[in-house]
Formats: structure tokens, sequence, C-alpha cells
């Protein structure tokens, strides 16, 4: 390590005099405490600034006489987020290796010091941050929610390569380590623990006082591995993995494989050998599309979690929204109002049908009890939060709710008839929003009876709602900018992911995704079999086939979303003649047990095939960029009308909202993406 270590150090832009991303004290009993706070940031990360600061301050412990040292962070919710991905997504080349090298070199700078090392981990710990703790001796972490611990590299198109991918393997083991390599999990503090990536947890009122006692005290034992970490068991654990990658990926995520290929070596041998292949990988993964697409979403995401729709609107002066109702009881009442009192949140759920109103707090039952199993809540905790949900089959007062959602049945008229009661029964602030898919907002502010449209919205969940973090915000020209305001902030508030939209039929998502699907049922009465069409798709990289994904949505349900855009858009959201035929026979998708699959169970066979007879002539390759382009026409459309605010937007709105395959970076960046392999 030391000749590289010389090498990289030469061209190391020198530290500023003063530094301020990282503190250095020591206490009376001689431990020396690197305090990390980063002066303007919320997050510590590492950015370039903070590496410099790190080595200045490491090279002055390796020659002091601190009995023990301990990594810690100044923030109240993070400990160090990981590496600053500008730096990371703007450097290339040479420039790009130098900076993994010098990651690596100081973190190899920490594992030489003398004296005994520990990170005390409270909050988020990823990436980097955790590459930093695993050049320590040991690791103390707090057992806070906020706490979370992982290595989250691949999800962005690249590999841990600050020594992650090859000192995680040795500490915990190579299948563990490539678990959570390959799935980027954020480890809670007490899974954390029982993998071994932790050697302690404790209340983060003790973390520091429980560190100092830990670097002073004997450091734990490290397990040895030799059963999973030798050449043998590692291949063929690497030759299971990439099968396995494989089928899931179909070869669109190149990270997954690196990883595979690096941490399944890292076992065994020389540390600095495998050090040297994260190295390689990480440059070659970098200048991937995969890895600038992926980056760019995680960057988008950032965005939505800052976005304002008007700058003018004090923020503080908004009534804050405590409390919650949600009118409809159904598939998707019952979800909205689950995931509010899941956050906290006192929840009215009102439907006129008793028996829907039961059975919907039946799904609320079924979903706190999958968050129970999951380890998200504690039996306690997820009993105390269903009490926040007050069932209700009558009328009630709704004066001291600061939000409404609807979400009854699709039917505009019934709809109007609700706002127009809600205007009555809400108070004077009350926000009334509408969970409707396609329905115009905008009738609803007009309808009569309607006495507040600057309080009228659309706020439109997508399905399942515990699992979909997209929703569609939906602004109407009767919209106060103060009530958009409020609800980004709700939504955001919630952890779902806002995106603002115009209301026109179908918003934005919907409308993108119903051409597609449309087309896939007419390439059906062309004569292609439906498996066809859907393998197309998966290796096109979209999570689940288009016909597939009709079963799921319904085909009753499409076909109706279907008739009510083609009556604003034409022909293109025609009702494929397919679709009619199984709705005729009954067959109304997954939910009847049949649609263009038979689901028994967990078995799943075609029920409709292809027709060979009408010589169906395109290729998996040319129905995937038939589909695809038809998504992308919408898109652009979309963005013409200014149904979405910019291209950023529809890109990160379609793949939050329908998995639309995350590296080719939505419908847009793929469009670019074709017309640059054009131009080349
Ligand atoms: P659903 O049929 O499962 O539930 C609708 C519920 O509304 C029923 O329980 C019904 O009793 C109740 N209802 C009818 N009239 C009412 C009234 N006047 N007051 C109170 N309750 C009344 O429907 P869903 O799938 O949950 O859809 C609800 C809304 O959400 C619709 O506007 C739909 O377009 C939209 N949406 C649905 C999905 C989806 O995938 N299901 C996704 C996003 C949005």
């Amino acid at each position: 390590m030391s000749e590289q270590t010389t090498e990289i150090r030469d061209n190391i832009t020198p530290p500023p005099a003063d530094l301020q991303n990282v503190r250095l004290e020591t206490t009376e009993d001689g431990i020396a405490i690197l305090t990390f706070d980063h002066p303007d940031k919320s997050a510590n990360i590492f950015d370039i600034q903070t590496l410099v600061e790190l080595e200045k301050e490491v090279d002055k412990l390796s020659t002091s006489l601190a009995r023990g040292v301990i990594f810690i962070s100044a923030k109240p919710s993070i400990f160090i987020a990981g590496a600053d991905l500008k730096t990371l997504g703007e450097a290339k080349g040479e420039e790009l290796r130098q900076l993994v090298e010098q990651g690596q070199m100081i973190f190899a700078k920490i594992g030489a010091l003398e004296m005994p090392t520990v990170a005390a981990i409270h909050g988020a710990c990823l990436g980097g941050g955790l590459e930093l703790a695993l050049a320590c001796d040991a690791r103390i972490a707090s057992s806070d929610k906020a706490t979370k611990i992982g290595l989250p590299e691949t999800m962005l198109g690249i590999i841990p390569a600050w020594g992650g991918s090859s000192k995680m393997p040795r500490l915990i083991g190579v299948p563990k380590a490539l678990d959570l390599i390959l799935s980027g999990k954020q480890l809670a503090p007490s899974h954390a623990l029982k993998l071994g990536v932790v050697d302690k947890v404790v209340p983060k009122e003790r973390l520091r006082e429980q560190a100092l006692k830990l670097v002073s005290g004997e450091l734990p034992k490290r397990k040895s591995h030799f059963l999973s970490n030798n050449p043998l068991s590692s291949a063929v654990i690497r030759s299971i993995s990439r099968k396995k990658v494989l089928e899931r990926t179909r070869g669109n995520y190149p990270a997954q494989e690196a990883a595979i290929d690096v941490v399944t070596r890292a076992g065994y041998g020389r540390l600095v050998d495998s050090l040297k292949r994260e190295v390689d990988a990480a440059i070659k993964l970098a200048g991937t599309d995969a890895a600038a697409n992926l980056m760019r979403i995680f960057q988008l995401q950032e965005n939505a979690k800052k976005f304002r729709y008007d700058e003018s609107v004090d923020l503080s002066d908004l009534p804050s929204i405590d409390r919650t109702a949600v009118i409809g009881a159904g598939v998707m009442g019952s979800g909205i109002a689950q995931w509010f009192a899941a956050r906290g949140y006192p929840t009215i759920l009102r439907d006129i049908d008793p028996a829907r109103v039961s059975a919907g707090m039946q799904s609320v039952s079924k979903l706190f009890y999958g968050a129970v199993k999951k380890r998200i809540f504690s039996k306690h905790e997820a009993q105390k939060k269903m009490e926040l949900i007050s069932p209700s089959a009558t009328p009630v007062p709704l004066r001291n709710c600061d939000i409404v959602v609807e979400a009854a049945v699709e039917n505009l008229e019934i709809k109007k008839r609700i706002f127009a009661d809600l205007c009555d029964r809400s108070g004077d602030d009350t926000i009334l929003a509408t969970n409707t898919s396609a329905l115009p907002i905008t009738e609803l502010c007009t309808a009569e009876g309607v006495t507040h449209p600057g309080r009228i919205i659309g706020v439109h969940f997508f399905n399942p709602v515990s699992r979909m973090k997209l929703v569609e915000v939906v602004v109407t020209e009767h919209t106060a900018p103060e009530t958009v305001e409020a609800v980004l902030l709700f939504v955001r508030r919630i952890g779902k992911m806002p995106v603002v939209v115009k209301d026109s039929p179908g918003f934005l998502v919907n409308r993108i995704l119903m051409p597609y699907l449309i087309e896939a049922g007419a390439l059906v009465d062309k004569g292609y079999d439906p498996k066809t069409i859907d393998e197309a798709m998966l290796d096109f990289g979209m999570p689940m086939g288009p016909i597939r994904l009709l079963d799921e949505i319904g085909l009753d349900v499409a076909a109706h979303v279907a008739e009510t855009m083609s009556g604003a858009f034409g022909d293109r959201f025609a009702v494929p003649d397919i679709l009619n035929k199984l709705l005729e026979a009954g067959s109304i998708g997954k939910k009847s047990g049949r649609g263009f699959y038979q689901y028994d169970g967990k078995k799943t066979t075609p029920a409709v095939s292809g027709n060979p007879a009408k010589s169906p002539s395109m290729s998996e390759s040319e129905i995937a960029a038939k589909l695809a382009g038809l998504m992308v026409d919408e898109a652009k459309l979309c963005l013409e009308e200014g149904v979405a605010g910019s291209a950023d937007d529809i890109d990160f709105a379609m793949i939050l909202g329908t998995g639309f395959a995350p590296f080719r970076g939505g419908p847009l960046s793929y469009d670019k993406s074709l017309t640059s392999t054009k131009s080349d």
C-alpha cells in the first residue's frame, strides 16, 4: 500500500489552511475524537474537502500519543451519508481513478494506525461512511431509528470501491456480504449487529460513552469464515449468484455482475489485490450509461424532496396538516388510511357501505401485520398506530381535519356530490383532495355546492399504496398555490415522492402508460403471443410485461380508463378487441382468476396464445422498440402540453410510478440515448 500511497499523495490538492468538516480533539484520558460536522450542510458526505481534511487529521494521529481514536458525527441523524455523487458523477478516467484510490489510501492509513480505532455510528452510515467504519477496528451503533447502515452503491450502477467490496466479505463472510451489496439494503442497527457488521448497539444517549469504553477495552475477536471464504466455495457462490442475478437483471445492470466478481474473490488472497479489482471495476462501471442514469435518478429524488411550486408562498404561514380523513374504504382508501396511520396521523376512514368499512379495516390490519413481520413496527407500535384510524359507515363531522382524501368510486357525478358535501362538512382551511385516476378535477372545483375551489387538488396515490413511492399532485387552474405547497410538504412528510402535474385526462403516468398497454393488447389482436410480448418488455427492463400488467390492473379498469382517455385524445387510446372479448367472457384479469393468463394459486399459465396464421413478423427487440416508442411519443406530448414541468419530472415519475427501466433513465432519457446512438 505504501508505494501507492506516495504516488497518490503527490496528486492530492493541498489541504486548506483552516479545517472545517472534520474536528480532532483529545479527551483527558488521551482518546482522540474525530468528529465529522460539515458546517453548511445538514448531511456529512465525503467530498474532496472532507477527504483532504480527514487525511490531514489521520496523518497527525499516526504520530500522536493518543491511546485510541473514535470517529463520530455531530449531525442529529447522519453519520456519513456516502460519497459526493456530484464529484463522482463528473470525474472521468484518470481523475476518477485518483479519487477512488485516494479514498482507499486514506482508509488504509486509518487501518494502519497503531492505536485502536472505533466508529461510533448514529444516523445514516452509507457507502463511503460504512467503508470508513470498516477501516476501523470496531463499530458501535446507536439503536435509534435514524441509524441505517449499508452499501447502496450497486443501486447507483457502481460498486463499493473504498474497501467495502473487499472488507465486508472478510468481516461477515462472502454470502452475507454479497447479499448486502447486491441488494443495497440499509440495515437497522439490530440487523447490522446480527450480521456482524457492527459489534455493539446502544441507546444514542450512551453512544459516546460506550465508544470510549470499547476503544479503551479489549477489541472484539473476529470470526473466521473459512467455509465460504476460500477459492472453491467462492467459485460456487459466484456461479450460482451470477445465474440468479442474470435471471433478474437480464444483463441490464452490469454493477450487479461486477459486485459478484469482486466480492466472491475478496474473501481470500491479498487485500491489496482485491482493492485493485474494486478500483478497476468502479472505473469501468462509472463510464456506463446505466450508472449515469441511476445517479441521475438519485439526484432527481433529492430534487423532488426540495421542489417548490411557488417560491412566494411563505411555508411558515401554512397551517400544518395533522388530522386526516379518507372517503371510501376500498382498495385505495384503506391503503391510504393505513399509510397515514403508519406515519402517525389520526385518520377517519369513511365509507357509505358498512361491509366495505369492515373489509377496509381488515386490509389495514393485514398491512400492519405485514409491517410487524418485516420488523418495521413492533406489535405494540402497530396496534397503537392502527388505533389512530376511526372507521365510520355514517356521516361524520370533518371540521377538525386538515386534509380529506376522497377515494370513492371512479364516477364523476358521485365525486361531485361528495365534494359538495365535503365543503359543507369540513373546516374553512381543510384541504379537499381527490385520488381519482383520470377524472377532470377542474369539474369538481366548479360543481354545484362546491364553495372553496382553491382548496381542491388531486393527490393521486398509486396501487399498492404501501409500496409505490410516487404521488401525482394534480393542480387545477383554481387550486391556490398555498394548497399546492401544503400538500407537497405533507406528501414528503409521509415519505412519498411528489410530482406536480396539470389537471388533464389521465394526468401524467397513466396517460403515458395507456397507449403502451393498449398497443400490447392490439399486438395480441394481430396474432402476437402475449408471453412473447411480456418477455420482450422484461428484456427491455420493465419490472412486469404489459400483458401481465393489464391482468394486474384489471381488464375492466383498463378498458374504463382507455375509454375515458379516447374521448379526450382519440384512437390511440381505443380499447383493443381482445380486451372486449375477454371482458365478455368474464375474464377480467387476476382478480377473477383469469385474463390473458390463468391464475391458480401461485401458478400462472397463459390463457391466450398467439395466432401464427396472422403472420406476426416483429422480433422481440422490434416489439420492445415499438412499445417503448409509444411511451416516448406520449411523454413528448405531455412535455409539449405542459402536463409536467420538465423532462426530468416525466422521467422520474415514470420510473417511480411504473418501474420504467431505471437503467435507461426514463422514457425521455431513453429517447435521447437512441438519438445519440444514431448520430454516433
Ligand atoms: P373501490 O371500488 O375498491 O372502492 C371505492 C369505495 O368507495 C367503495 O368501498 C364504495 O363503497 C365507496 N363509496 C362509494 N360512494 C361513496 C360515497 N359517496 N362516500 C363514501 N364512500 C363511497 O375503488 P378503488 O380502487 O379503491 O378506487 C378509488 C379511487 O381511487 C377511484 O377514484 C380510482 O380511480 C382511484 N385509484 C384507483 C387505483 C387502483 O389501482 N385501484 C389507483 C389509483 C387511483
